[in-house]
C-alpha cells in the first residue's frame, strides 16, 4: 500500500465551495504534487473531479463550475515513490448503506495491510492500494446505528496516523488520530466552516483560524452546526510530527497550535548556538531552509545572503540530457550567485539530509562557484530511521545517517565542517516537547507496526520477507 504525505481540505456552507476548495488546495500544494481531487455536494448528490498533476493542471473554470454544491472536500497527494495510479487519487468515493461517502486522508494507517488481508479473505474487493480505502470498508461493514457511530467504529479499528475528512451528501466529518501525528485545524468565515491540514489554506479564502482538531476528536459539521465528539482518549504522550516544523509545513501556517515561522527561526538560532562557524556569510538552500538560515544568521551575527537561486518551474517531466556526469536534477533547480559565493567562507544551511545525494551535488556546485570554505549546518538531527506515519522517507538502508558517522558524511559531501542540530536542541524549540514524535531521529516509534508488516510491504506488497527485513532493521 501507499504511504501518504498529503493535504486535506473541507468546506461547509459556502456558495462557491468548489472554487474555495480549489484555492485551499492551491495553497496546500507543497504537501502534495502528484494528484489532486475535489468532491462537492449540493445535499442531493455528490460531484467529483480528480486527476494526476498539480491543482492548476487538474482543475479549470469549467470543471469547477460543474462541481455544484455548498460543501466540498479535497485532497493533494504526494508520492515521490510508490505506485502512482489514477485509481489512488483521493478523495476516494464509495457507495454503501449510508449512501455515498467520500474520504480524504493524510497519514499512514499502520495496520491497514492486516485489516485489508482479513477483509479480502472474507470476500471484500478493493479498488485501490490506498490504506484509506480500508477505512471506507470498515465503515460500510460497521453495525453502528448511524453514520457517526459507523465512523467511530471504523476509527477505533485503525492505528497509526490519520487526519481525515469524510463527506456524505449532507455533512462533513473531520477526525484526527489519538496520537495527533499529522496536523488538522478548523477555521471559520461567518457561517462557513473550513477544515485544513495547515492554516495557510484559511488565509487565501479569508477564513480565520480557530483551533486545532484535538487528538482523538471528531467534528461533525452539518445543518445542526459543528458537533465535537471525543471518540477516543488522546494518547498520554502525543506524537505530533516534528518534521512538520523542520521541512513539511509552510512558514506562514499555524501547525499544532504554533507558528511554523517562529519555530523554524528558533531551529536556526539553536543551531547557531550549538554549532557556530568561522565564516563570512550564511546562505540557505531555498526555499525549505530559508527561515532556519535567517535564525542562524541572526544569532551568529553573520550576513544572510541569497547565494543560491531556485528555479520554481521544475516539473516532473523535465527531460534530462544524456550526459550523465552532470547533475541535471540539482543544476536545473539551483544555480549559484557567483558574486556572492566566490572567495567567501560560507555557512550553508539545509533543513535535513535524507540520502545525501542532493547536498553532495549542491556542494560541488557551490565549490565550483569559487567558495573558499563550505561549513554545512543542518536544522535537524541525523535522520536514521524511516517514518511509518506519513512522511516520505526512504527505507532505512538508504538513509545516509543510518549507516555512516557524521565524519564519514562530511567526507562524502566534501565540506570543511558538518554539524546537525541535536535532538535535545530541536525539542527545546517547541512549546510542548514531550508531545512530539522524533522517531526518524531516534527510532523510538510510538505506534508499532503490526506483525510482519512494514513500510516495505506497504509500498510494494512484496510479502513478509520485506517486512522481516524491516523488523530486523528496526531492531538494530
Ligand atoms: P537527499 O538528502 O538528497 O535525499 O534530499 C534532502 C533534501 O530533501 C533536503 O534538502 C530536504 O529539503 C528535502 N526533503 C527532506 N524530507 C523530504 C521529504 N519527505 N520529501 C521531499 N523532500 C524532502
Amino acid at each position: 500500500m501507499l504511504k501518504e504525505e498529503c493535504a486535506v481540505f473541507g468546506i461547509y456552507d459556502c456558495e462557491e465551495a468548489a472554487q474555495m476548495a480549489y484555492l485551499g488546495l492551491y495553497s496546500l500544494q507543497h504537501r502534495g504534487q502528484e494528484s489532486s481531487g475535489i468532491i462537492t455536494s449540493d445535499s442531493k448528490r455528490l460531484y467529483e473531479h480528480k486527476g494526476m498533476g498539480l491543482v492548476s493542471k487538474v482543475f479549470d473554470g469549467d470543471v469547477l463550475n460543474r462541481l455544484n454544491g455548498h460543501m466540498a472536500i479535497g485532497h493533494n497527494r504526494y508520492s515521490t515513490t510508490g505506485i502512482s495510479h489514477a485509481v489512488n487519487i483521493q478523495p476516494f468515493l464509495v457507495d454503501c448503506k449510508v449512501g455515498k461517502i467520500a474520504v480524504a486522508h493524510n497519514g499512514n494507517l499502520v495496520n491497514a495491510v492486516e485489516i485489508r488481508d482479513r477483509m479480502e479473505n472474507e470476500g471484500s474487493i478493493f479498488r485501490s492500494t490506498m490504506d484509506s480505502e480500508v477505512l471506507l470498508h470498515l465503515i460500510a461493514k460497521s453495525r453502528g446505528e448511524n453514520l457517526e457511530e459507523m465512523v467511530v467504529d471504523a476509527l477505533k479499528q485503525v492505528t497509526g496516523a490519520f487526519s481525515l475528512v469524510f463527506m456524505t451528501k449532507d455533512r462533513i466529518i473531520a477526525a484526527r488520530d489519538p496520537h495527533g501525528f499529522r496536523p488538522l485545524c478548523i477555521g471559520k468565515s461567518g457561517s462557513t466552516v473550513v477544515i485544513a491540514s495547515e492554516s495557510c489554506a484559511f488565509d487565501i479564502i479569508g477564513a480565520e483560524y480557530e483551533r486545532e482538531i484535538l487528538p482523538g476528536e471528531m467534528l461533525v459539521i452539518s445543518a445542526d452546526g459543528v458537533k465535537s465528539i471525543q471518540y477516543a482518549e488522546p494518547a498520554s504522550h502525543l506524537s505530533r510530527c516534528i518534521f512538520e516544523f523542520i521541512y513539511f509545513s509552510r512558514p506562514d501556517s499555524r501547525v499544532f497550535g504554533e507558528n511554523v515561522d517562529k519555530v523554524r527561526r528558533k531551529l536556526g538560532r539553536k543551531l547557531a548556538v550549538e554549532s557556530p562557524a568561522q565564516a563570512d556569510i550564511v546562505i540557505s538552500v531555498p526555499d525549505s531552509s530559508n527561515t532556519i538560515a535567517l535564525g542562524y544568521a541572526e544569532q551568529s551575527r553573520l550576513p544572510y545572503e541569497l547565494g543560491l537561486i531556485r528555479n520554481h518551474y521544475v516539473g516532473r517531466t523535465f527531460i534530462k540530457p544524456k550526459q550523465s556526469e552532470r547533475d541535471w536534477d540539482v543544476r536545473i533547480k539551483f544555480n549559484p550567485v557567483k558574486g556572492v559565493i566566490k572567495d567567501r567562507r560560507i555557512v550553508v544551511i539545509d533543513d535535513s539530509i535524507v540520502r545525501g545525494s542532493t547536498m553532495r551535488k549542491l556542494v560541488s556546485i557551490i565549490r565550483h562557484a569559487g567558495a573558499a570554505e563550505v561549513h554545512l549546518r543542518i536544522g535537524s538531527p541525523p535522520i536514521t530511521h524511516s517514518c511509518y506515519y506519513g512522511i516520505d522517507t526512504p527505507t532505512r538502508s538508504e538513509l545516509i545517517a543510518s549507516n555512516h558517522s557524521i565524519e564519514k558524511i562530511r567526507e562524502y559531501l566534501g565540506v570543511e565542517s558538518l554539524q546537525y542540530l541535536s535532538t535535545k536542541g530541536l525539542l527545546e524549540c517547541v512549546d510542548d516537547p514531550e508531545n512530539y514524535c522524533t522517531a526518524c531521529f531516534t527510532g523510538d516509534y510510538s505506534v508499532k507496526m503490526h506483525g510482519e508488516y512494514s513500510k516495505e510491504v506497504f509500498e510494494s506488497n512484496e510479502g513478509p520477507d520485506a517486512g522481516a527485513q524491516a523488523e530486523k532493521d528496526r531492531a538494530e
